[in-house]
């Protein structure tokens, strides 16, 4: 198994550095590979990661809502969304996110779609590659 990572991360960067064996990376271009990637075949599901989402982005794979109840106010990010986000990561950097929509209170969302892309984005996509054009954001 493996953690997954939904459409509630914002690429706040606090999960990445925590990982002991550095399988988080973050996806480019941005309107296709939005999120932060998690390698499922390197991944050994210690959750150091999930406590350090402020989004609470990160689950178990098996844990993944199909049904999560928005507080309100919370940002999804999603490709083909085109609403905008805006903020500082973990390092200060600024975040702008063009594939974004603020959730209204008692919205109800289905975030297991959001599992194959982790395995897509290292099979058919950047995978480790993302490495060469890392700009921090
Ligand atoms: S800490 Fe949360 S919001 Fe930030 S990159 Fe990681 S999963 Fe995404
Ligand atoms: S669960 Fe552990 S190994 Fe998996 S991505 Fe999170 S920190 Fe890394």
């Amino acid at each position: 198994m493996t953690h997954i990572i939904t459409s509630l991360c914002v690429r706040d960067r606090g999960c990445i550095e925590v990982c002991p064996v550095e399988c988080m990376l973050p996806g480019f271009p941005l309107e296709e590979w939005p999120w932060i990637y998690i390698d499922p075949d390197t991944c050994i599901d210690c959750g150091a990661c999930v406590p350090e989402c402020p989004y609470m982005a990160i689950f178990p794979e098996d844990e993944v809502p199909s049904a999560y109840t928005a507080k309100g106010g919370e940002y999804i990010s999603q490709v083909g969304l085109t609403g905008h986000f805006e903020g500082t990561n973990h390092h200060g950097n600024p975040i702008s996110i063009d594939t974004a929509r603020q959730l209204e209170a008692g919205e109800v969302l289905d975030f297991t779609p959001d599992i194959q892309p982790h395995y897509d984005f290292f099979k058919d996509g950047p995978g480790y590659g993302v490495k060469d054009v890392d700009d921090g954001r």
